[in-house]
């Protein structure tokens, strides 16, 4: 072991800090967050230090650096620009064996600082030993968004009950099969939702041993791309004991589902087994009854023409607890990747997401305000209904030349983009592949000239986002 890493409790102690510039600066900021007493040798000081000095955050002690002012602190900092100052900083902190680091010159520190992961009282922190600095932030990266912000929080209700759960449990054995039940199931699912009262109630109910059931977490998957998965998304389908997904969630997407999770298919898709809307609220509710921690996961945004509301309805009368997920809609993502804006301050001042496919007939529908001009018309699920489509909104006002794009598979590998005029809307419906997204309005012009995501200009180069390529060996 090169370095032996220790956590230090720097609050209130002492540490001198050799330099006053932009390199100090930032170290010092790093010590004020561990609430260290610092003090400062510097000829003069920057506006950062300046400000921290005014605000009596830090000390300024004096303008000359002498062995003297070693004496009653923990940790030496040299960071000024003269190569001698630092290096003599060094020797004498060393000859007095105070922890030294000169910052940037590895061979002239006794301490090195790492990539610190700080979640309150979880902390993670990174070393490479000074060898592969860069590597050490990468990895740091892949763990921020790994590690939810919420770990703090349960260190810190895990440290308030550690007492009691002592004094309940009396072996070592049993109290940490406590600990590891306590934060595999429901507790941690609150603490995330910020519902703390519940988590205590949750600890409490668990530390006497009573049942506790499962949750349910509603999340959006995004268009295809995995990359547009969110941070949040990711963490649920990682910890998922089981996951209900639909015909829209890309395989791309279902292959960072953790791999001993159970999947359960309940798309709607003609081709493959029907699922029924009802079937599937049930089933969420039992097994959230089993104690399972279940993640519902739907293509684009689960609120957007996704039937979420329904499904969280049927939660709520059951009293199951449940969280929501938003994702980036298809509407969002498919016309970004396609390099046509929304919105554009010559083209178009609104947008309009509307589905071409509805329970009942399409009667009550207002064709006049959709077919306004200047207005981005997104439609969701038109292709079948395209020429119905095509000439209501012709009918109401909107030129037959209005530019459109029929967008299928959007920001998938696969993703193709038609384009056309709003008399041919039919035509390009029917040769596009499905999932498919009509846009109607002037901002399609733009995709000539913006589109980027291409069927052979780009398809070769984007990276491919699986779990293994967040595994920690292969960062390099
Ligand atoms: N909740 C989803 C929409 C579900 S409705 C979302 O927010 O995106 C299903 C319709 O969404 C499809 O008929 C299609 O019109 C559109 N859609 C979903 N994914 C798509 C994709 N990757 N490319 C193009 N259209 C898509």
């Amino acid at each position: 072991m090169h370095y032996f890493p220790l956590f230090a409790d720097l609050k209130s102690r002492p540490v001198l800090v050799v330099g006053g510039g932009s390199v100090a600066a930032r170290k010092v900021n790093l010590l004020l967050q561990a609430n260290a007493e610092i003090r400062i040798v510097a000829q003069k000081l920057n506006l950062e230090l300046t400000t921290l000095e005014a605000q009596g955050k830090v000390f300024w002690l004096a303008k000359h650096f002498s062995a003297e002012q070693l004496k009653s602190v923990f940790l030496v900092i040299a960071a000024t620009n003269d190569e001698q100052l630092n290096q003599r900083v060094f020797r004498l902190a060393e000859s007095q064996h105070k922890l030294v680091n000169v910052v940037d010159d590895q061979p002239h520190c006794s301490f090195i600082f790492p990539s610190i992961i700080d979640r309150g009282s979880l902390q993670v922190a990174i070393s490479s030993a000074g060898r592969a600095p860069v590597l050490a932030r990468l990895l740091r990266e892949k763990l921020e968004a790994l590690l939810p912000q919420h770990l703090g929080k349960i260190a810190e209700i895990s440290g308030k009950w550690r007492d009691k759960v002592k004094q309940r449990l009396h072996s070592v054995t049993e109290r940490r099969r406590f600990w590891e039940t306590l934060f595999s199931g429901r507790f941690v699912n609150l603490v995330k939702n910020q519902q703390i009262e519940l988590a205590e109630e949750e600890l409490a109910r668990q530390l006497e041993n009573d049942y506790q059931g499962g949750v349910v977490s509603l999340v959006g998957a995004g268009p295809g791309d995995a990359g547009l998965l969110t941070l949040k998304g990711l963490q649920e389908i990682q910890q998922a004991d089981v996951v209900l997904y639909d015909a829209l969630v890309s395989d791309e997407i279902l292959g960072l589902i953790r791999r001993d999770a159970d999947r359960i298919f309940v798309g709607k898709r003609a081709q493959r087994q029907y699922v029924a809307q009802e079937d599937t609220n049930q089933l969420l509710v039992k097994l959230a009854r089993q104690g399972k921690r279940v993640v519902r996961l739907k293509g684009g945004d689960p609120f957007v023409f996704g039937r979420g509301g329904e499904e969280l309805e049927t939660l709520v009368e059951n009293r199951i607890p449940f969280s929501v997920v938003p994702g980036i809609t298809a509407g969002i993502g498919a016309t970004a990747y396609a390099g046509i804006p929304l919105t554009h301050r010559d083209y178009a001042q609104s947008a309009v997401f509307v589905t071409g496919h509805r329970k009942a007939d399409a009667s009550d529908i207002e064709w006049q305000t959709l077919a306004r001009s200047h207005q981005t018309l997104v439609i969701y699920m038109g292709t079948l209904k395209a020429s119905f489509i095509a000439e209501q909104l012709q009918q109401h006002g909107r030129d037959s030349n209005t530019p459109l794009a029929v967008i299928s598979q959007g920001t998938q590998l696969t993703q193709t983009t038609l384009v056309g005029r709003l008399k041919n809307l039919a035509e390009l419906a029917k040769n596009a592949p499905t999932p498919a997204l009509i846009v109607v309005g002037e901002v399609v012009e733009l995709h000539h000239k913006l589109a980027w995501f291409g069927e052979d200009k780009q398809r070769q180069k984007r990276p491919h986002f699986t779990l293994d390529s967040l595994a920690i060996g292969q960062v390099a």
